[in-house]
């Protein structure tokens, strides 16, 4: 068995973003040389999160409105009292910050429309995601 930890930098452009990182993580994963086990993907920031789903442009943009509505930005916070940005650290608590996706063949075994996105929840920033391959 072998572990390869890795990164990747993403650099968000707005408050709300959701990138798809598929392409990135095939990458990193064709090039560890590892035929088959698990790959986590892990998102190292409380206002950000990682998800799987389908990468349709109006999904994504429902994804967004959804997010908006169910957790409103213009409403009292006790953390915005301290920081301006409960309502990201809300939506990163309902998503979560990581997936674990298993391989075969050097190839990720997601559905035929399943991608893997970084979520932005508080951007624009400079973000890190962390992947870690076991195989
Ligand atoms: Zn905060």
């Amino acid at each position: 068995m072998k572990i390869i930890n890795k990164e990747i930098d993403i650099k968000t452009s707005s408050r709300m973003e959701i990138i798809d990182i598929s392409s990135k993580i095939s990458e990193i994963l064709v090039a560890s040389g590892l035929k088959q086990g698990i790959i986590n993907v892990f998102t190292r920031h409380s206002t950000s999160a990682v998800v799987i789903n389908e990468n349709e442009p109006r999904l994504i943009n429902d994804f967004e409105n959804f997010l908006k509505e169910i957790i409103s930005e213009n409403k009292t916070y006790g953390h915005n009292t301290i920081d301006n940005n409960a309502d990201s650290h809300l939506r990163s608590f309902l998503l979560g910050t990581g997936q674990s996706v298993p391989f075969e063949n050097y190839k990720m075994d997601l559905g035929t429309w399943q991608s893997i996105f970084f979520v932005e929840l508080d951007g624009p920033r400079n973000r890190k995601v962390k992947i870690t391959i076991i195989g």
